[in-house]
């Protein structure tokens, strides 16, 4: 409504389409919009009703003082046509009576809205959370989680308050502006060119200081952002920070950003103030000129103007001046509010892995693997090329062992057998399906992950293992924790599979997380398994409990085996060499010990030692 024509014919552009964007989230009210329709209904009442307050107390203000009424052609002696307004106790009844109307609309207002906006949030977070949890791995190699969701969480903040006051209040306020230039306008003509010559100007300048401070608080809420990250960064590896005595490094990092918001809101603060300033100067000199020219009407003999109706337009303009004063402020948030929702309604409308992955077919998987000629690079890293011509065969049932060095490309092989990436080229299929037909969730249904860094969700250790599978019994819970050599010792705690874990509850050890993880992989029972070691020793105890766990894991599976270990590796059906991307050598433990300087056989006998 406020926003100007502007210069630049893409800056055009670039706010419809903002506002494009604004209107999305607004479909989110849908839904309510009966009840949003009365809300506004009850938002008109109580902002009309509002304006016969300045005019009525204006009349009864002048009321007693009938002096000059007399020399008035018919002046506003009879509201209504009917109602004596020089009476002051009518006056004061119709003040009353408008004061209970519009409380009881106020009140209806500001509930319903509450509720729209209450009910239009839940479904607005609900379907951001749906988004994000359903983005393709790449969305979150390019976007940081921790600034992600406190985003999230300012930009919801920010709809919320549009949706339930600023739209209300920036309504309200241009019905004052409105309605008040009217009603001075019926009481003299003369007057409101007076006001109107003063209104245009701070119009223009609100909307101009609006923009820039809409800017500038944009940068800061960025700054904002990135100095949360650098706060959860730090104390989600505290342990790091602590052992390499990086205190200072991180405060010296955290002191920089908060500097920045610092200076950016002082900034946009200056700013602020400037226009206050302004406000202040242009809009109370104004009044008091106009107050002087309206009173210069009620005297003499030639006087155009009652007293009461002179109060009344002293009312309206006070009114009308706050009503302005206001708007640049509501402006500047109304602003901020489509910025938010602009960042929402891109990751509402982000494409999501499904919508992405266009694999329909559901088949049967049994556990046959093929990787044929993959070539591939990360998204975000076009230039490197992770995997190079790879091929690699798994039958049902088989233990492939992946070796070799950091970076060689092991985690990526389990990264595109869950399709979390697409190759550049080459064929992955499973029981000779090409991966690109299989429907993602299908897929995955049929694959478990036991990782090396185990984490566990808040919650009890019974709901963490039937994280595998929602719906299993208790009884499946037990015999799943039986089988990963878990059971022990979840019932040496006094409350069992009912023990909090994490945060709120108990600490597991490495070994026992590891346990869990196993006993959540059983009870998924896929038909392939991929393994990451643990390369942080257990305790002997914990190991051997933890290899017997993963060996009735592997039992029928066809396994991937990001392996650290001598035993899992001489076991394997085939042990791939794998270095920057490309089996350099595979073959069984006995085939490969046996190639005269070959790479594996290097490596386990460096082991050995
Ligand atoms: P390994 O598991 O054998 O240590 P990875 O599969 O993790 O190796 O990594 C192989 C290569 O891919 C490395 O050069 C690594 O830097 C790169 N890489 C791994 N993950 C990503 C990612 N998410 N984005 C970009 N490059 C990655």
């Amino acid at each position: 409504m406020l926003r100007p024509k502007k210069g630049k014919k893409e800056k055009i552009k670039l706010s419809k389409e903002s506002i494009a964007k604004a209107k999305g989230i607004f479909a989110y009210l849908k839904p309510y919009r009966g009840a949003f329709a009365i809300g506004w209904i009850f938002l008109v009442l109580s902002s009309s009703a509002g304006l016969f307050f300045p005019y009525l107390l204006g009349q009864l203000l002048g009321g007693s003082d009938t002096s000059n009424s007399e020399i008035l052609n018919n002046g506003t002696q009879d509201f209504a046509g009917q109602i004596n307004l020089e009476n002051i106790n009518t006056v004061a009844i119709l003040l009353v009576i408008l004061l209970v109307a519009q409380s009881v609309f106020s009140y209806f207002r500001v509930v319903i809205f509450t509720r729209v906006t209450e009910n239009a949030l839940r479904d607005i977070r609900k379907t951001a959370f749906q988004r994000l949890i359903h983005m393709p791995m790449d969305f979150f190699n390019k976007n940081k989680v921790g600034e992600l969701t406190s985003r999230l969480s300012a930009d919801i903040n920010l709809v919320q308050e549009t949706m339930r006051t600023t739209l209300a209040e920036l309504f309200r306020q241009l019905i004052i502006v409105v309605g008040s230039i009217v009603f001075i306008a019926l009481i003299s003509w003369k007057l409101v060119l007076i006001m109107l010559c003063t209104v245009p100007v701070v119009a223009v300048f609100a909307v101009i200081f609006g923009r820039f401070i809409k800017k500038l608080s944009k940068q800061a809420q960025d700054a904002a952002a990135e100095s949360n990250t650098i706060i959860e960064e730090n104390l989600m590896g505290i342990s790091n920070v602590k052992a390499f005595t990086n205190e200072a490094f991180a405060i010296m990092k955290y002191a920089k950003t908060i500097k920045s918001i610092r200076d950016l809101n002082i900034k946009s603060g200056n700013w602020r103030g400037l226009f206050v300033s302004f406000i202040i100067t242009c809009l109370f000199g104004a009044i008091v000129f106009v107050i002087w020219q309206g009173l210069h009407m009620t005297e003499g003999p030639d006087a155009t103007l009652s007293r009461g109706d002179f109060n009344s337009f002293v009312m309206f303009t006070i009114f009308l001046g706050a009503s302005i004063g206001s708007l640049p402020d509501l402006y500047a948030s109304f602003q901020k509010a489509i910025g938010a929702t602009e960042n929402l309604m891109q990751i509402i409308e982000e494409k999501t892995e499904t919508e992405i992955l266009q694999g329909k077919s559901t088949p049967n998987i049994t556990g046959q693997v093929v990787f044929k000629n993959v070539n591939f690079s990360y998204p975000q890293r076009k230039d490197v090329q992770v995997m190079k011509a790879l091929s690699l065969s798994a039958n049902k049932g088989e233990t492939i062992a992946l070796v070799g060095a950091s970076g060689a490309g092991k985690s990526t092989i389990a990264s595109l057998l869950l399709n979390y990436y697409t190759i550049n080229s080459g064929e992955i299929s499973f029981d000779n399906q090409n991966i690109e037909t299989i429907d993602v969730k299908h897929l995955r249904s049929y694959i478990a992950i036991v990782p090396q860094e185990v984490i566990l969700f808040g919650g009890t250790i019974e709901e963490n293992i039937s994280f595998g599978k929602q719906d299993a019994s208790k009884e499946e819970i037990r015999q799943a924790a039986q089988q990963a050599n878990a059971l022990d010792f979840i019932e040496s705690f006094p409350e069992g599979m009912q023990t909090e874990v994490g945060d709120r509850g108990i600490q597991l050890s490495g070994g026992q997380k590891q346990r869990i993880a196993i006993a959540r992989a059983l009870l998924k029972n896929p038909t392939i398994l991929i393994l990451d070691e643990a390369t942080s020793a257990l305790d002997s105890e914990s190991e051997k409990s933890v290899q017997e766990a993963l060996e009735t894991l592997m039992e029928g599976r066809t396994s991937f085996v990001i392996a650290h270990r001598l035993s899992t590796i001489r076991k394997a059906n085939t042990i791939l060499v794998l270095e920057n991307g490309t089996v350099v050598e595979s073959g069984t433990h006995e085939e490969l010990s046996d190639i005269e300087n070959g790479v594996y056989a290097n490596l386990s006998q460096l082991q050995m030692n």
